[in-house]
């Protein structure tokens, strides 16, 4: 289908987005593309003026700030999954993304835009939650930063307002001693998961002493593994030790029914793929 007709800007700066975005009444941002334009074409959307920050070229890049990867929300999955700086400091997040989609899809979609899509079988989210970051939201009222557990609120809905845009991400590094693993179960290669699991596990001494989980898709937004986590905290890290905390995977949880599989069988694969991820993430 051919989208409604709309005003377009392509800005050059986050100041020049958001003044056209408060000038509006229907106006949405375009990242990548990769979501949004399918929603203009099946006129999901018809916003009156669709406000370009792709190449903003302060809303690009990855820098180092102290403890933690600031993350420009326009960086590709491309430039993200080939950064030294991510490779380094956030392996988790370079392994997640090579998993979405295709070297195409990955040349133009971009890390703040999947973000702020907010699709519950996207990869990225659950790095986010996994490494305690921090969003960075420009507005008419300014600056201001919400945490990655507050940031996610429900199906495809994000603590952005529609007169705001999402600037950068904050990914504290995991530092020494961290293991980390994405772990992806779909039916055919290149396609969202039906779920996954981003594990990040410190060891000490033969036991786990911290463990951070957190699953695609088995819910309406991304969810820590709360009670697999407490129970991995102080286990020893062998398989026995991490299979029975991972059968607690699915607590707390309400994935979804559709063509991908139904509720009962995504309860299954949080348990198998965490079991899979945290072993991996602890080097077992
Ligand atoms: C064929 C295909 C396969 C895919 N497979 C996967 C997969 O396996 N795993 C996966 O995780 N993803 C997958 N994706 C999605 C892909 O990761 C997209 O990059 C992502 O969903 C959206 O990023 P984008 O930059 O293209 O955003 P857009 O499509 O431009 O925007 C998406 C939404 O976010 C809003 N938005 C964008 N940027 C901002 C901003 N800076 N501030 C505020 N709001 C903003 C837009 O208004 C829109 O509502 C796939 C996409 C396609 C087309």
């Amino acid at each position: 289908m051919i989208p409604s007709s709309f005003e377009y800007l392509k800005a050059s700066t986050v100041a020049e987005a958001v003044s056209a975005l408060a000038g509006s009444d229907d106006a949405k941002v375009l990242g990548g593309g990769q979501s949004f334009i399918p929603i203009l074409r099946l006129r999901l959307a018809s916003p009156e003026l669709v406000v370009d920050v792709s190449k903003v070229a302060e809303m690009r890049g990855v820098r180092e700030d102290g403890d933690a990867l600031v993350i420009g929300a326009m960086t590709t999955h491309h430039e993200v999954m080939h950064d030294p700086l991510v490779r380094q400091h956030a392996p988790l997040l370079a392994s997640a993304t090579a998993t979405v989609a295709d070297p195409q899809v990955r040349h133009r979609g971009t890390f703040g835009g999947a973000l702020a899509h907010a699709d519950p079988a996207s990869d990225l989210p659950g790095v986010t939650l996994v490494h305690g970051a921090t969003m960075t939201i420009v507005g008419p009222g300014g600056t201001r930063t919400v945490s990655a557990a507050d940031f996610f609120v429900d199906y495809l809905e994000t603590a952005l307002a529609a007169d705001e845009l999402l600037t950068s991400i904050r990914l504290p590094k995991l530092g020494a001693g961290w293991g980390t693993h994405y772990e992806k179960f779909n039916r055919v290669a290149q396609a969202w998961s039906i779920v996954g699991v981003a594990a990040a596990v410190r060891r000490d001494n033969g036991h786990i002493a911290e463990a951070r989980v957190a699953l695609t898709n088995m819910g309406s937004t991304h969810l820590r593994a709360t009670a697999t986590e407490n129970a991995l905290a102080g286990a020893e890290a062998t398989d026995r030790g991490v299979h029975g905390a991972s059968q607690l995977a699915a607590e707390g949880t309400k994935p979804a029914s559709d063509q991908n599989g139904r509720a009962d069988y995504r309860e299954h694969l949080a348990k198998v793929l965490t079991h899979r991820a945290v072993r991996a993430a602890a080097g077992i």
